[in-house]
């Protein structure tokens, strides 16, 4: 595998970056992950558009336009010969002295690694995951707003490591008022009585593409959508619930803290917004 690193393809081996780097040493940067799909990078301008935003919140100024970064993510897919997988893209603050300060990194790392994926199981997506709530809240947007796709992710590793130690492989994470943000790496939604519903991103999550992309194929689907505050409640008595992101897609959800949503079967406007999602992203995006 050949890893990109400021213009450079490296073998995978030879692919280093200073221990020196605020990316290493604080958390310092930003990342995207993004799939590809029979050639096709699934929604790249709109990932891209999310890697700026997040460098503005952090004052990163990117050296590269967007374009660039662009041509060097499909110059790491073509390099690896890679037509399905997972693309991912990271930005770091870059070597600076052992401070906090930013002023003194000069010269930030961009890192393209494009590889294979390994799904979840098929069985996940026939017969739905089972998930909990846990205790390490989401990140205050006043402290880290967690729109920020920062390398920075403690925060959801903690809450990853409660769903762990209770043998669960994802879970809710509520926010400061005690609403449901989002998942540890994942978005999700529920249906209630043949309406989509998931938080608004002001709840306390990030802005997913994969959410995005559900959320137009319910428009295409004529599925009424609404973007609302969701507490605990509102998940367990929900008639269908599932989760997006980038590398999950879409994963039905058969049953929150004990309780089982719907009949504890994958419900049928997860799985027809599941095949309508599969169907399309291999149109929308950029070819390699
Ligand atoms: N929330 C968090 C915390 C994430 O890390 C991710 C990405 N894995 C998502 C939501 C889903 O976003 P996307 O659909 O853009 O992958």
């Amino acid at each position: 595998m050949k890893v990109y690193i400021n213009g450079t393809l490296f073998e995978q081996q030879d692919a280093k970056i200073s221990v020196f780097d605020h990316g290493l040493l604080y958390g310092d940067g930003i990342f995207e992950g993004i799939r590809i799909y029979d050639g096709c990078i699934y929604r790249l301008e709109e990932h891209l558009e999310r890697l700026e935003k997040s460098a503005r919140a952090i004052v990163l100024e990117l050296p590269w336009t967007r374009a660039e970064i662009s041509d060097a993510v499909v110059q790491s897919c073509r390099a690896n010969n890679l037509k399905s997988g997972y693309i991912r893209l990271i930005v770091t603050r870059g070597v600076g002295s052992l401070g906090l300060s930013p002023k003194t990194c000069s010269d930030p790392q961009l890192i393209i690694i494009a590889d294979k994926i390994s799904l979840y199981p098929e069985e996940f997506y026939t017969h739905g995951l089972k998930i909990i709530t846990v205790a390490t809240r989401r990140n205050n947007p006043a402290a880290l707003p967690p729109m920020v796709k920062s390398l920075n992710y403690l925060n959801n590793i903690m809450a990853k490591i409660d769903a762990q130690n209770a043998g669960f492989m994802e879970a809710l994470m509520l926010n400061d008022e005690g609403n449901v943000a989002e998942c540890t790496g994942d978005n999700f939604f529920l249906v209630d009585k043949g309406t989509l519903i998931t938080p608004p991103v002001s709840s306390g999550s990030l802005a997913g593409i994969t959410r995005g992309g559900v959320i137009d194929a319910a428009k295409e689907l004529g599925i009424p959508l609404k973007e609302m505050t969701v507490n605990r409640y509102d998940v367990w008595v929900s008639d269908e619930m599932f989760l997006t992101g980038t590398a999950a897609e879409l994963v039905p959800v058969i049953e929150v803290d004990a309780r089982r949503i719907g009949d504890g079967k994958p419900g049928p406007i997860t799985l027809k917004l599941l095949e309508v999602f599969r169907r399309k992203v291999r149109c929308e995006g950029r070819m390699i």
